[in-house]
C-alpha cells in the first residue's frame, strides 16, 4: 500500500522527509511508515483542490458519469475488500470481519450517493405574476475533512461521497494512529479517473498537520468527526472567517431497558452496542444502561455469563470478539476511567483491568453497577470495553438519567409497549434512538448529534444539506 500523501492525482513524494510510524495495537509491531504532510504538501494539496473547484469539475460533470464513476469506485472498495481490510485490521486492531464490513459498508456509502446525482431537483418558488423563484443547492468550495482512528474507511467514504454529489472538492487528513488504508481511496480514484484535484490526502498528527489544516486560508467548510475538545479548538480557529463546520463528536449513550423488555435481546445488544465492535471504541457505544430493578438480576446474570464467554485477542483471530485498544495511551485512559469508578463507589462486577495477552493493548471487558449518575465514569466518554448500569423506578426517572450528560448521540428504548417506547424516543435527546436492537442502521439513514455530541447529519438525504448550501435566485419579469 503507497505511503505518500495524494495530491492532485498523484501520490507525490516528501518534501520534509519526515514519516509517522504505524504500529500494531495487539502486539507493537510495525505496520509502515506514512508520510507526514507539512506546510509545502499542504499548500499543494490546497491548491489542487481550489483549482479544482474554480474549474467546476465536479459541478460541471454530467450527472451520469459521475455516477458512473462513483459506482466504480464502489466496485473498487468490494475488489480491494479483502487486501485493505488485512492492513486495516493491523493498524486499527479491529477484526477482519469488522473491517471487511467497514470496506463493505464504504461502498454501500458510494452506490448510494451515486443514485443521487441525477435527483436533486431543485425548488421552484411561487411568488405571483412578476416574479420568478427557484432554489439551488450548491457546494461550499473546499471541504476540509478530518477523520478519527476508530473507523477511518466508513467515515472517509461518508463525508467525500456526499460532498462529489454535491460538489465541494476534498482535502482530507486521515487519523495519524492508522492512516495507510485510507490510501486506498487514492489509488481507486487514479483507477476510476476521477479528475485531479478533487480529493487530497494527506498525513499528519492533529497538533501540527490538523492544526494547519484548519487555519489554511483555502477551506471553505470543514468537516470534522472525533473529540468534543479537538471540535471546539477548530470552531475558535475558525470562528473569525465564519466559516460553517460539520461536527460529528462523541457521545455517552444510554439503552433504557424498561421491566417488559425482552431480556435476551437486550443483553445481546449490549454485547454488540459495547464489547464486540471495536472494543468499544466506537461513538455510539452503549456506555450506560438505564434498567427497572424488577428485570435487572436476570439481565446482568444473562450479560455476566455472555461477557465471560468473550475471547479477547488480536483482529486477525477469527474466533476473537474483543480486539485491542488503538493505543497504550487510550489503554492508560480507560484504566483511569475504570480506577476512577472504583473509588466513586461503583460495584466493579467484571473485568476493570488490562489483558495480559503478550505485548497488546488488550482491556477486559466490564461492567459496573451502582453508579453514580454525576461520577465521572457515568459521564464523560470512557471510549473502551466499559458500561454503567444504572437504576430506575419512573419512566420520566429513566429519561431523566439517559438526558443526564453533556453527550445526546445515539441511545436504545427496550420495551414491549410502542407507545412507551414512542414517549421515550420523544423525550430522549439524542440524534439517534434504536428500539429493541442496537444498531439498526443503513446508509440511506441519518446520524448525528444532539448537544456536546455536535451537529450536521451524516447518512441519507439529510446529508446533502449538512455538505451544501441553498442559492434563492429571484427575477423580477420583464
Ligand atoms: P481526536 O479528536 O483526538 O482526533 C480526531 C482527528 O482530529 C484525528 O485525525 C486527529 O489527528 C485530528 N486532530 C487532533 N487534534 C487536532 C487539532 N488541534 N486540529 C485539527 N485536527 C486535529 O479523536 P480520536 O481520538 O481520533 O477519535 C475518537 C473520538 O471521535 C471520540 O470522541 C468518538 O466518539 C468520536 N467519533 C465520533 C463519530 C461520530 O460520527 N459522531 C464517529 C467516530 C468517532
Amino acid at each position: 500500500m503507497e505511503v505518500r500523501n495524494y495530491i492532485n492525482g498523484s501520490f507525490v513524494d516528501s518534501f520534509s522527509k519526515q514519516n509517522i510510524e504505524v504500529t500494531n495495537p495487539a502486539n507493537q509491531n510495525t505496520v509502515g511508515f506514512i508520510d507526514e504532510a507539512l506546510d509545502k504538501e499542504i499548500d499543494l494539496a490546497f491548491n489542487a483542490a481550489t483549482d479544482a473547484f474554480k474549474k467546476r469539475t465536479l459541478q460541471n460533470m454530467n450527472p451520469e458519469l459521475k455516477s458512473k464513476i462513483m459506482r466504480s469506485i464502489a466496485s473498487k472498495l468490494r475488489k480491494y475488500k479483502i487486501s485493505g481490510s488485512k492492513i486495516l485490521s493491523e493498524e486499527n486492531g479491529k477484526t477482519i470481519e469488522q473491517c471487511e464490513g467497514e470496506f463493505e459498508g464504504a461502498a454501500s456509502v458510494f452506490d448510494y450517493y451515486a443514485g443521487m446525482t441525477d435527483k436533486i431537483e431543485n425548488k421552484l418558488i411561487p411568488s405571483g405574476k412578476d416574479t420568478f423563484n427557484y432554489t439551488v443547492l450548491e457546494p461550499f468550495g473546499v471541504s476540509l475533512q478530518i477523520v478519527p482512528w476508530n473507523y477511518p474507511i466508513s467515515l472517509f467514504a461518508r463525508s467525500v461521497a456526499v460532498s462529489l454529489v454535491i460538489g465541494n472538492t476534498i482535502v482530507i487528513k486521515p487519523p495519524e494512529l492508522c492512516p495507510i488504508s485510507s490510501n486506498i481511496f487514492g489509488k481507486i480514484f487514479n483507477e476510476v479517473e476521477m479528475p485531479k484535484g478533487i480529493l487530497n490526502i494527506v498525513h499528519g498528527y492533529g497538533e501540527t498537520t490538523g492544526k494547519r489544516l484548519v487555519e489554511h486560508e483555502a477551506v471553505n467548510q470543514v468537516v470534522f468527526t472525533g473529540s468534543p475538545e479537538v471540535a471546539s479548538e477548530i470552531l475558535k480557529k475558525t470562528a473569525d472567517r465564519i466559516i460553517p463546520c460539520h461536527l460529528e463528536l462523541g457521545g455517552k449513550s444510554a439503552a433504557i431497558i424498561y421491566s417488559d423488555a425482552d431480556i435476551d435481546q437486550a443483553v445481546e445488544s449490549t454485547i454488540k452496542g459495547i464489547f464486540k465492535p471495536n472494543a468499544g471504541q466506537i461513538c455510539v457505544a452503549m456506555s450506560r444502561v438505564i434498567i427497572h430493578p424488577k428485570v435487572k438480576d436476570e439481565y446482568i446474570t444473562k450479560l455476566i455469563n455472555k461477557t465471560k464467554a468473550l475471547k479477547i485477542g488480536s483482529g486477525d483471530d477469527k474466533e476473537v470478539d474483543v480486539t485491542p485498544l488503538i493505543s497504550k495511551e487510550q489503554l492508560k485512559r480507560v484504566t483511569n476511567y475504570c480506577n476512577s469508578g472504583i473509588q466513586s463507589g461503583a460495584n466493579l462486577i467484571i473485568g476493570g483491568q488490562k489483558h495480559e495477552k503478550g505485548n497488546g493493548n488488550f482491556f477486559e471487558p466490564t461492567i459496573f453497577d451502582n453508579v453514580n449518575p454525576k461520577s465521572t465514569i457515568a459521564q464523560e466518554e470512557i471510549f473502551g470495553p466499559v458500561t454503567s448500569i444504572f437504576d430506575f423506578e419512573t419512566e420520566d426517572e429513566a429519561i431523566d438519567l439517559a438526558n443526564s450528560t453533556e453527550y445526546g448521540l445515539a441511545s436504545g428504548v427496550f420495551t414491549s409497549d410502542d407507545h412507551k417506547a414512542k414517549r421515550t424516543a420523544e423525550k430522549i435527546a439524542a440524534g439517534i434512538v434504536w428500539q429493541n436492537d442496537w444498531f439498526v442502521d443503513g446508509v440511506n439513514l441519518p446520524g448525528g448529534g444532539y448537544k456536546k455530541s455536535g451537529y450536521g447529519r451524516d447518512g441519507g438525504f439529510d446529508s446533502l444539506y449538512s455538505y451544501g448550501q441553498t442559492k434563492r435566485v429571484s427575477k423580477r419579469l420583464n
